[in-house]
């Protein structure tokens, strides 16, 4: 049996988006009853790198429910509190997988770099309907514990799932998530197995590749910065040129194929669910203590 080849399904071009108290992004999808990138609902690049962009509002105090939020930093870092007395930092090469469930507020205030740049990314990842009221769950991972791995023409970092054997740290996650941080030189071929029936998708930051590679050895060329989604198969295949590399984050994941409801920064699977959602903000029993 031969393998199915992972070959592009669509290149988006990521549009600057204003979120939290005046945060400029670049957003490639966010939550939508379409549920199109099951279980991704959302992708966020965070890239100020201009100082006349000023001082960094950040995110002030604000609910979430319903959905799981990754952030994962390469420059600069995110001050985070919330409303269960967690307080800390999200440095460089650092990831917060933070597991809303049933309730929490938090603020995320992003901070520039010793170079005055900021670059890291946020992904929501949904959480099916029995884990959507669960306790909220943190998995912080300082960047000495997620694992680097070389193979000939790059290198890898694998926060969720496994590559070559290698797992990363983050566990326990309901939509079974591959999360890596690739990066390859010129002239480099990269294979990646790929779970049939998961969703994959790509954000290209650095460079520029060929993508999706079909039994042909044809694929698309893709230069940052692109998210590109890929159709289903069991095998992707990435090849740089001999003019450079290329860096992208990875992720594919098991969809729920379950209605979902969005509303602001809760994602629940009903109307219903999303008034309630208000209804404890107001009533302040939106946050539980364990
Ligand atoms: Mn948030």
């Amino acid at each position: 049996m031969g393998n199915l080849f992972r070959t592009v399904k669509q290149i988006i071009e990521p549009q600057y988006v204003i979120e939290g108290a005046g945060v400029l992004l670049r957003r490639s999808f966010g939550p939508a009853r379409s549920n199109l990138f099951d279980p991704f609902l959302l992708f966020d690049h965070f890239a100020f790198n201009d100082p006349r962009e000023g001082p960094i509002m950040g995110f002030p105090t604000h609910p979430h429910r319903g959905i799981e939020t990754v952030t994962y930093m390469l420059e600069g870092n995110v001050r985070h509190r919330d409303s269960l007395g967690n307080i800390g930092v999200i440095g460089p090469g650092d990831v917060q997988w933070m597991t809303s469930g049933r309730g929490i507020l938090h603020e995320e205030m992003p901070r520039r770099g010793p170079s005055g740049a900021i670059m890291g990314f946020q992904l929501w990842v949904n959480l099916p309907a029995a884990q959507k009221m669960s306790q909220p769950r943190y998995q912080e991972v300082s960047a000495e514990s997620i694992p680097s791995v070389a193979f000939p023409g790059g290198r890898l970092r694998v926060v969720a799932g496994e590559f070559n054997g290698v797992r990363g740290p983050v566990t326990e996650i309901a939509a079974q998530p591959l999360y890596m941080d690739v990066a390859l030189e010129a002239s480099a071929e990269f294979s990646l197995p790929v779970p049939l029936g998961h969703t994959l998708i790509a954000y290209v930051f650095e460079g520029e590749s060929l993508f999706g590679m079909d039994d042909r050895g044809q694929g698309e060329f893709v230069p940052a910065v692109h998210m590109v989604e890929f159709n289903d198969g069991d095998l992707l295949q990435v090849q740089t040129g001999a003019s450079g590399g290329v860096r992208f984050m990875l992720m594919a994941g098991a969809p729920f194929r379950e209605p979902i409801y969005p509303y602001g920064p809760f994602v629940m699977n009903t109307q219903q669910e999303i008034q309630q959602a208000l209804m404890d903000l107001r009533n302040g029993t939106f946050v539980q203590a364990n």
